[in-house]
C-alpha cells in the first residue's frame, strides 16, 4: 500500500507526550476535513522528526523564533523544505498562538512563524538560501509549484495553548482535578467550559495560572477523549486550524477516497 501523504509532524512542545497528543489531535482534525477519511498509517503517514535529528532542537526549544537564525533553525527550514518538495510530503507545525482568542491577530509567534519558517522556506524553494542538508543542485520550481508546495506546510495554533483544546475533555478534566482536591471554583469554571465550548480559547494561560493541579500531566490521555466535533462547532482556534488543513487541496485529495 502507498502513502498518499507523508506528514510531518512538528510540535513546539516536549517530552514523551508530545508527539502522541499533538497526532491524535490531528487525526481528529483530519476526520473533519473529510468525513469517513481513511486514516490507514500506511496510507497517511505522520512521522515526528528522528531523536537524533538537530533541527528537532529548533522547534522543541523555540529556537525557532530567534533572529537571527541559529543553526539547528537552518536545518529545520531545510528539512521542511525537502519534505515539501516530495508530491506526497506535508507538515503540520504546532505552536501555541501565547494570545487568547480575541488578540489573536497580535500572536507574535503567528508572525515569527510567517516571517522566518515560512519565508524562510520559501527562499530555499526559490534556490535563493544555501542548504546544508543536501547542496546537491536541485529541480528548478515555477513560482507556481513553490506557492502549491507552502500550501502544504500547515500551522496548529491553539488559542491560548494545547491545553485549551486539552481541556474541552471536560469530563476527564474533572476527574484529575477533582484527584488533587476539592476546589469548588474549579468545578463550576469546567462545567462552564463543558457548557460553552467557545470559552476555552478566551482562557488566559489555562496551563500555569487556571488549572495548576492538572497543568500539562495528563495531556495525552485528555487528547483520546477530546471532542472534536463539538469543538469545531465553537468556531475558535480549532475551528481555524482545521479550516487551514481544508484549504489544502493536496491534503484534502489525499485524505479522500479513489
Ligand atoms: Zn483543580
Amino acid at each position: 500500500m502507498e502513502a498518499r501523504a507523508r506528514i510531518l509532524v512538528l510540535s513546539e512542545d516536549s517530552g514523551d507526550q508530545a508527539q502522541p497528543t499533538i497526532q491524535k489531535l490531528l487525526k481528529e482534525a483530519l476526520k473533519l476535513v473529510v468525513e469517513g477519511a481513511d486514516l490507514n498509517p500506511k496510507r497517511i503517514r505522520l512521522d515526528p522528526l528522528p531523536e537524533n535529528e538537530s533541527a528537532r532542537k529548533a522547534v522543541r526549544a523555540n529556537q525557532w523564533k530567534e533572529r537571527p537564525p541559529t543553526r539547528e533553525t537552518i536545518l529545520l527550514l531545510g528539512r521542511i523544505a525537502a519534505q515539501l518538495m516530495q508530491s506526497t510530503g506535508f507538515v503540520v507545525f504546532h505552536f501555541d498562538t501565547d494570545r487568547v482568542w480575541t488578540e489573536r491577530h497580535e500572536s507574535e509567534n503567528r508572525q515569527k512563524f510567517e516571517e522566518i519558517i515560512r519565508e524562510g522556506v520559501r527562499r530555499i524553494l526559490r534556490g535563493e538560501a544555501a542548504q546544508p542538508i543536501d547542496p546537491r543542485p536541485r529541480p528548478t520550481l515555477t513560482a507556481e509549484q513553490i506557492e502549491a508546495a507552502l500550501e502544504r506546510l500547515i500551522i496548529l495554533s491553539p488559542c491560548y495553548s494545547i491545553e485549551s483544546w486539552l481541556y474541552q475533555a471536560t469530563k476527564e478534566l474533572l476527574e484529575y482535578c477533582r484527584g488533587r482536591h476539592e476546589r469548588d471554583e474549579h468545578v463550576r469554571l469546567i462545567e462552564s467550559w463543558s457548557a460553552n465550548r467557545a470559552l476555552l480559547d478566551d482562557v488566559l494561560k489555562p496551563k500555569d495560572d487556571v488549572l495548576p493541579c492538572v497543568a500539562d500531566h495528563h495531556n495525552e490521555e485528555l487528547a483520546k477523549t477530546f471532542p472534536a466535533e463539538d469543538v469545531w462547532f465553537a468556531e475558535r482556534s480549532f475551528f481555524e486550524s482545521v479550516e487551514r488543513l481544508r484549504s489544502c487541496s493536496a491534503l484534502v485529495k489525499a485524505l479522500g477516497y479513489e
